[in-house]
């Protein structure tokens, strides 16, 4: 398997705005819009690159807080033609149609959006793949078209996106990927009622510990984490297909 996640965000630096100090004041200060100024130098916030062409990431979440990092075209990324951070872009791309709705974007910090979706789009081929070999007759395969924010009893809140086969009856089982609002190092995958995944992505934990590695280590590391998920994924769908089919068996005995 060849396929990474791409939103990687380490590397970024503050945006540094070159601007005439009597363009430092409050808005409240007579200062005319910010597309009358003579154009502004903005380094790009990627550490390696020297472009100062860069544009602010647009982004402003549901508290009004908004990104302080600007890409230059090389490093940023443009969704619906409007220039955003990777992150960013990432997140917008994750919530689907709640992207429309200002009050619904996800804080500013929160990387939980992107890294459910980049985890799912990853794992998405293989696991297709996995869960169509053991349906049954009257079953379909639904996969979640973005991630979705759920809170659980104790309104703790958690994005997540899943496979789910479904029946006319109802849902018979649910890979489910899912980050924490509280914890957003952390990947967690359940397969039903079963967590099988509960796990710091590698290149997440090198970011937190400050660690760089080479591109062939880099994408080894991954391979290596995708092929644990999906090994203990095959592992629990086995599992529990197999206990529905003995408990179908018995019942069929027993009639
Ligand atoms: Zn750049
Ligand atoms: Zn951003």
């Amino acid at each position: 398997m060849d396929r990474v996640c791409v939103t990687r965000d380490e590397g970024w630096r503050s945006r540094v705005v070159r601007m005439p100090a009597r363009f430092c004041r409050s808005q409240h200060e007579g200062m005319a819009p910010l597309a009358s100024l003579p154009s502004a130098r903005t380094l790009c916030s990627m550490s390696a690159c020297s472009s100062q062409a860069a544009d602010p990431c647009t982004y402003t979440d549901r508290r009004g807080q908004s990104c302080s990092t600007a890409f230059c075209s090389a490093h940023s990324v443009s969704v619906a033609g409007v220039p955003y951070c990777r992150r960013h872009a990432g997140t917008l791309v994750a919530i689907g149609e709640l992207a429309q709705n200002p009050r619904g974007l996800p804080d500013v910090a929160d990387r939980g959006p992107a890294l459910v979706n980049c985890i799912v789009r990853d794992l998405d081929k293989d696991i297709r793949s996995l869960l169509a070999g053991p349906i049954r007759p009257g079953e379909r395969l639904i996969v979640d078209d973005a991630v979705h924010l759920i809170h659980d009893q104790w309104r703790r809140a958690r994005w997540e996106r899943s496979w789910r086969i479904v029946e006319p009856t109802g849902r018979v089982l649910a890979v489910t990927v899912h980050v924490a609002e509280d914890d957003q190092s952390r990947v967690r995958v359940r397969v039903a009622a079963e967590m099988v995944a509960d796990t710091v992505p590698p290149w997440i934990a090198r970011r937190s510990q400050g660690v760089e590695v080479g591109a062939a280590i880099d994408i080894s590391q991954r391979q290596r984490f995708y092929q644990r998920l999906e090994e203990n994924i095959a592992a629990a769908v086995t599992r529990l297909r197999s206990r529905e089919d003995s408990i179908a068996a018995q019942a069929v005995h027993r009639s």
